[in-house]
């Protein structure tokens, strides 16, 4: 329970409109999009950095806790109030402060969504290039917190490649600038860093100086390949990454998510397949040419069985169709999914897949894999029925092994999603206990009455 008196202080701040109290208004904010849920006891909605900074003086005089919310779309539970206090709904704060177009990048409030900012971009010729499956809703200020990627990153890197500067409200109220729109900036630790993949545990980001790259319709290519043996797909995959392929998007699919998107969209797609590949190049039609051949090379000399390449963009859009249903496909399977973001080194994906297939038949559940295989970046997916209560103890077990197995062969929990309250436990395993300590004085150091996004990342 929030004392009413500081309702009132908080009212004073942003003004009664903006802060929302009433049960329902409340349970809107209760949940993000993982399997998580708990009522926060207030929301607040600040509009500057001002307002944000009066916010945090009254939350750490009164040790309330605050979570920072963008629009609530990670999949680890960052946002839920665990231990109860005050959603900071960060979505009122969302203006362009400045498009540099000499130096390539845009200042911007945090609250923007990555949707609007591009549109905005696109109008004066530029785009922002991350791109999460998220991106009609995700705000710049959880995709910094979250480090976010997308099906290009391969190419254009993550949130952290495309960031020059951040301005955060600390956790004593003081504002603080870190990075430069310099590209290169060495003076001192990187603070601006730090930020990235905090999930709010830090402080509140209130802007951002993102770079931008020039808008041009660009060339691209596909060329999709069916293998027989998960290890030939493997060797192919691996070979493409170590001969430097300027590949812009190199995704995977298993044979579980062949057949439910063959099944969902009636796509032409081969039963008999352990695996299916995507490799996409894209930039200059001259050079685009020569590199999808060079991997079409590839795939045919590592035993492709099947291999589809496109002779222009419409065809390439047409053999994207099958991947981009993945996530649809799946969810018509059963109705509750468990989706896992593990990332191997690139060599051992064909053990890491074949041991997510041994670790669904050892807990009798249905794991569907597909994924940014370019960056050993997986999404298992538990298909399950949240009636099932048996079963969906089992899907989540399975899943905590498929955790364990990335670790254990040299990668990590989450590669794209973050910890938030879904991946704490195995934070530990991960890191061990010494790393988790550092993580846990920096904390300290930023945050010592842990009012910011308690009980998330095991810190
Ligand atoms: C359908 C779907 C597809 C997705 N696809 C991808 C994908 O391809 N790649 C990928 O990486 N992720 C993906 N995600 C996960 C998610 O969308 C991203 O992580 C996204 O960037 C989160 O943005 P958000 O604004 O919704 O943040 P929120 O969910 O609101 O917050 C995320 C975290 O950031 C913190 N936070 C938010 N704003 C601030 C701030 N201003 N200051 C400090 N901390 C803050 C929160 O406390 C929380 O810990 C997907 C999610 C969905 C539902």
């Amino acid at each position: 329970m929030i004392p009413s008196q500081l309702v009132k202080e908080i009212k004073g701040v942003v003004g009664a409109e903006n802060v929302l109290e009433d049960e329902v208004d409340l349970l809107g904010f209760s949940y993000d999009a993982s399997e998580n849920m708990k009522m926060p006891d207030l929301v607040v909605r600040p509009g500057s950095t001002q307002e944000v900074v009066e916010i945090v003086k009254l939350a750490v005089k009164n040790k309330i806790p605050l979570i920072p919310r963008g629009s609530g779309t990670n999949l680890c539970g960052g946002t839920i109030p665990v231990l109860g206090g005050i959603i900071v709904d960060m979505q009122r704060m969302r203006n362009i402060v400045e498009l540099d177009e000499e130096n390539l990048c845009v200042t911007v409030e945090a609250g923007i969504k990555l949707l609007d900012l591009n549109k905005y971009l696109q109008r004066k010729g530029f785009f922002f290039p991350v791109d999460p499956g998220s991106s009609n809703s995700a705000t710049i200020g959880g995709m910094i917190s979250n480090n976010s990627s997308g099906m290009h990153s391969l190419k254009y890197g993550s949130t952290k490649d495309n960031l020059l500067e951040l301005e955060v409200v600390l956790p004593n109220g003081e504002i603080i600038s870190v990075g430069s729109k310099a590209p290169k900036q060495v003076s001192g630790y990187d603070l601006k860093s730090l930020f990235v993949g905090a999930e709010g545990t830090l402080g509140i980001i209130t802007k951002a100086t993102l770079k931008i790259k020039p808008f041009k319709e660009t060339f691209y290519l596909v060329v999709t390949a069916a293998f027989k043996s998960l290890e030939d797909a493997g060797r192919a995959i691996s070979r493409i990454i170590k001969e430097d392929i300027p590949v812009s998007a190199l995704e995977f699919m298993d044979k579980y998510t062949v057949r439910s998107v063959k099944e969902f969209t009636g796509l032409d797609l081969p039963l008999d397949a352990e695996a299916v590949v995507l490799v996409e190049c894209s930039g200059h039609e001259a050079s685009v040419k020569y590199y999808i051949d060079e991997a079409e090379k590839i795939l045919r000399e590592e035993k492709a069985y099947i291999v589809e390449k496109a002779k222009n963009i419409v065809e390439a859009e047409d053999l994207w169709k099958g991947r981009q249903s993945s996530f649809g496909a799946i969810a018509r399977v059963k109705p509750f999914l468990i989706q896992g973001d593990p990332s191997v080194p690139v060599s051992k994906l064909p053990e890491f897949v074949r041991g997510i297939e041994e670790i669904a038949k050892k807990n009798n559940v249905i794991v569907v894999t597909y994924g940014h295989a370019g960056e050993g970046n997986l999404h298992p997916t538990v298909v399950t029925d949240e009636r099932d209560k048996d079963e969906l103890e089992r899907g989540f077990k399975a899943m905590g092994e498929i955790y364990r197995l990335a670790i254990s062969l040299g990668g990590t929990s989450s590669g794209e999603h973050g910890v938030g309250l879904s991946k704490a436990k195995y934070m530990s395993y991960e890191h061990g206990e010494k790393v988790l300590n550092v993580m846990r004085q920096i904390k300290k150091v930023f945050d010592p009455f842990n009012i910011m996004n308690p009980g998330k990342m095991s810190l």
